[in-house]
């Protein structure tokens, strides 16, 4: 390699990372104001936390024996010496702030969202992204089911807001407390009897954690899985019960949904409810929102016994199945000629702009047909031409650039003009 290319190949953005430029960047902010408004319309409110937390708390949260914990971190020692750790999820992050602000003491259910980036060393590949973004949103506090559906059912508007469709959800039960130990045992028996048809990967997963087994991608675990005996006929009473009112609601709502009975998702904290919405227009890397119910965790934070469920959306999936937005708004483009005329064009282009007007302005002395040229290029609706004459007389010339016609007035009635017509 030479040194050029060594240069270039050095200041790339790391592997896994993508830049969002202008172009996209519109789509994003598109996407994030649409979750903004319905999430609070059911009543959530955003709480932003750190992008580092301590290493341990993603090892409690998440589960020593996940994939994302073992595997997918991104840990590094600080100049402290402590073990930090780039969140790759927001659940711990949530029930931390809760615990350490006492949060639980304002009335219930508590209902959190946010929207930011996420890390994961993960094998990078289309859809999959080592730092990738999540719209995420927790509610605390509520045993009932119903609320498991009103979030899928909210998954669902911010869907349909951003003209999603042909998308399946997808809903199972992973048991709890009491249920899972007995499962596990039995899971754990069946794994065993397969021999070495499982990948190492799974065979170890044999005794951290079986459950995981479901989530491996290697097709011969895959077809083993699906002979395993699964969760779904091994639920309690309370558990069997919260799955079935859970699914009534969802009718109630008339979300169409399929029991995945292998559904048990890559975080070790879910209780009861576990989904997934997919979409059939994104190939392997096909889920753009999974959550679940995660009862304990909590309690096992050193808070209160307070349950919760969430969900997180990736946002680089969700708009990769959007319809691209035109996000080109109208811009006033202020022509001037000659120093003094610049003043004036500084001092117009501050007044629309406190009008709420996008007025631009460039500082390189040009004649009038290279400032219309400039305009043209850039997309300008309007132009504006500023000097001292017209500064003098109060009044400046607009320029439509679509219809050709040109007017005069004053700041004011310039404001007024093209407000009327945005
Ligand atoms: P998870 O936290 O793994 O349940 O992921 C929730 C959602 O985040 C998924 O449904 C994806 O849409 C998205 N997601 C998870 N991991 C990645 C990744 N590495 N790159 C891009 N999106 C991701």
């Amino acid at each position: 390699m030479n040194e050029d290319a060594r240069a270039k190949k050095e200041i790339a953005a790391i592997k896994g990372t993508k830049d969002i430029l202008p172009a996209e960047a519109g789509n994003w902010q598109w996407a994030e104001a649409a979750a903004r408004q319905i999430f609070e319309l059911y009543g959530y409110r955003e709480l932003r936390a750190p992008v580092f937390e301590a290493t341990e708390l993603f090892e409690k949260g998440t589960g020593r024996a996940s994939d994302v914990v073992v595997k997918e971190m991104y840990t590094f020692i600080d100049k402290g010496g402590r073990s930090i750790t780039l969140r790759p999820e927001y659940t711990p992050s949530v029930v931390r702030a809760i615990v350490e602000h006492r949060l639980d003491l304002q009335p219930e259910p508590l209902r959190f969202y946010f929207m930011g980036p996420m890390f994961r060393y993960d094998k990078p590949q289309k859809g999959r992204y080592r730092q990738f973004h999540q719209i995420d949103v927790e509610v605390f506090g509520e045993k009932d089911p119903a609320i498991d559906a009103e979030t899928i059912e909210m998954a669902h508007a911010l869907l349909a807001r951003l003209g999603v469709t042909e998308t399946e959800t997808l809903v199972n039960s992973v048991g709890c407390k009491a249920c899972r130990p007995a499962y596990h045992r039995e899971l754990k028996a069946a794994a065993e009897k397969t021999g070495d048809v499982l990948c190492a990967d799974c065979r170890r997963k044999i005794d951290t954690n079986p459950l995981r087994i479901f989530d491996c991608k290697v097709e011969a675990c895959r077809e083993a899985a699906a002979m395993f005996p699964r969760i779904i006929d091994h639920l309690c009473d309370e558990c069997r019960d919260h799955f079935v009112r859970f699914r009534s609601c969802l009718d109630l709502y008339k979300i169409p949904y399929r029991i995945d009975p292998l559904l048990v998702r890559g975080l070790d904290y879910y209780t009861k409810t576990a989904f997934e919405i997919v979409t059939t227009k994104l190939g392997a890397q096909n889920a753009i929102c999974g959550g679940g119910r995660y009862d304990d965790m909590m309690k096992e934070f050193g808070g209160p016994d307070l349950c919760g469920i969430g969900f997180a959306m990736g946002m680089e999936r969700l708009l990769s199945v959007t319809e691209p937005r035109p996000v080109q708004g109208k811009v006033l483009y202020v022509a001037y000629l000659g120093d003094e005329a610049k003043k004036v064009g500084m001092k117009l282009a501050r007044i629309f702009r406190r009008a709420a007007i996008e007025c631009l302005l460039e500082f390189k002395d040009k004649g009038l047909k290279a400032h219309m040229a400039r305009a043209n290029k850039l997309g300008a609706a309007w132009v504006i031409i500023a000097g001292e004459d017209e500064l003098r007389k109060g009044r400046y010339p607009l320029k439509d650039m679509g219809s050709g016609v040109q007017t005069e007035g004053t700041p004011e009635e310039i404001i007024r003009a093209i407000q009327e017509s945005a």
